[in-house]
């Protein structure tokens, strides 16, 4: 800033900008009066001599002002923004607006100038009160004024306006002049407007968004909790009906076997034939029902997990099998078995329910050749068991562990169709899976996986 702009405006952009006296000669001079009115004395021959010295004074002060208007109309005028400087005398009335107000608001500076209130009424009326509270505020605080406002241009565009001014006051702080600057944010406006709508879509978007997951996910909920809860029941329903029907069921059986031994021979062949069908039919259901009481038997594991050797069950199931294994003459070898989370009893089963259908679904022309094997994967543990029997029909891999599914006759393979059921059930229960990898003639390898027993440090003890 140059010296002279310096000494009309203050140091300090905080400081009033404008002493009075250089005020009113500023004033004088935009109005196109050169000269302050001179007071009028009563001795004509010093009156000459000081209006002479006067002239001198007020020449040099005049060129001094001139010089400063100058350089400070260029400022002023080269910014892109408007300056103004309105008197406060009563009312707010613009006593100068820089030029750049025509690209701004349509209007010409004269125009401007020649109607000083002209600013309030291009002010929109929507923002009429806001400004007379903002600019009361400024006049008692002495702070900066600072504010954006909405004003009409001369083709009735909306402009938005950033306005900045500072409070000039005399000596005793009356307010003089409001000094400042103003331009144009309607783009900014425009662009703040479009982000705002755009949040506005997006917070309704995800509002929208979330209340339709928690729909879905209290619907989830709700389905799950039936779903459990019938199951419960039909589990209940299993267990309650095998339970009963076992009472009466092995009256029936017993008395058509009663029935047989005493009339065998003494009614016709037909008769002899028809109560060979009771008794049958009789000991089967015996058997459909002890195997799903057996099946609704595998509760929840809960807290009876313990690290569990299956080693040593495999041991026993072999064990438990041993008749039929010696009469197939079947090979059945492990290799070392880990420690899983299980619940022994029911581990046996698993393990000797696959052993047994492997030996059962064997192949005539060979021997069964069973193997128990075991790969640590990751938290679980992988274990299978294979043979070289008959094999399964891929589309039937996932049907067999169905309760009652067979797939073949009682005649060539006994069985009631529980076994596998049992198994899964058991494997779920622990948290684990269960599926078979087969071909017709080329054997069978059930899978299935449990909890590692031990801790990291085994990790790889078995693999
Ligand atoms: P069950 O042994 O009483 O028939 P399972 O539930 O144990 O009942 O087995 C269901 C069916 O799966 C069997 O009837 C058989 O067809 C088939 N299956 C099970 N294990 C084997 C196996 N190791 N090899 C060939 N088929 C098998």
């Amino acid at each position: 800033m140059s010296g002279t702009v310096g000494e009309l405006a203050g140091d300090s952009m905080e400081r009033p900008l404008l002493t009075p006296e250089a005020a009113e000669a500023v004033l004088r001079e935009l109005a196109g009066q050169t000269t302050a009115p001179v007071a009028e004395g009563p001795e004509p021959g010093r009156v000459f001599a000081a209006a002479e010295r006067r002239s001198a004074e007020t020449q040099r002060v005049e060129t001094r002002l001139r010089l400063a208007e100058a350089r400070y109309r260029t400022l002023v005028e080269q910014m892109p923004v408007v300056t103004f400087l309105a008197a406060l005398d009563g009312g707010v009335n613009e006593l100068y607006v820089s030029p750049q107000i025509e690209s701004m608001l349509g209007f010409s500076q004269k125009e401007w100038l020649e109607d000083p209130i002209l600013w309030y009424t291009r002010l929109h009326p929507d923002d009429r009160e806001r400004w007379h509270v903002e600019f009361a505020r400024t006049c008692v605080s002495g702070e900066r004024f600072r504010s954006e406002y909405r004003f009409l241009a001369r083709n009735g565009r909306v402009v938005w306006v950033h306005g900045e001014a500072q409070m000039v006051r005399d000596e005793a702080g009356r307010p003089l002049f409001l000094h400042g600057v103003a331009y144009d944010i309607t783009e900014k406006k425009h662009a703040e407007e479009v982000l705002w709508r755009l949040n506005q879509e997006l917070e309704r978007r995800v509002l929208e968004r979330t209340a339709e997951l928690e729909q879905a996910n209290a619907a989830l909920a709700r389905q799950t909790e039936e779903l459990a809860r019938s199951n419960a029941e039909l589990e209940q329903f299993a267990y309650v009906a095998s339970h009963d029907l076992q009472e009466p069921l092995r009256m029936v059986a017993s008395f058509t076997q009663l029935l047989a031994r005493r009339y065998e021979g003494k009614l016709d062949a037909d008769a002899d034939e028809f109560i060979g069908y009771v008794v049958d039919g009789a000991v089967r259901m015996q058997r459909l029902i002890n195997d799903l009481l057996t099946y609704s038997r595998v509760g929840r594991t809960g807290d009876t997990l313990v690290p569990t050797d299956c080693a040593a069950v495999f041991t026993t199931a072999c064990a438990n099998l041993r008749v039929a294994i010696a009469e197939c003459g079947a090979e059945v070898a492990a290799d070392p078995l880990p420690t899983v989370m299980a619940e022994r009893s029911q581990l046996l089963q698993v393990f000797q329910n696959l052993i047994a259908n492997a030996l059962k679904f064997r192949r005539e022309d060979e021997p069964p050749r069973i193997h128990v094997g075991a790969s640590r994967q990751g938290a679980d543990w992988l274990l299978w068991v294979r043979d070289n029997g008959i094999g399964i029909d891929r589309q039937y891999a996932e049907r067999i562990f169905l309760v009652f599914q067979r797939l073949h006759g009682r005649r060539h393979y006994p069985g009631t169709g529980i076994g596998l059921a049992i198994c899964k059930k058991v494997v779920e229960r622990h948290g684990g899976q269960i599926w078979v990898d087969s071909e017709p003639d080329r054997g069978s390898t059930f899978y299935f996986t449990l909890r590692a027993g031990d801790d990291a440090e085994n990790d790889g003890r078995y693999a």
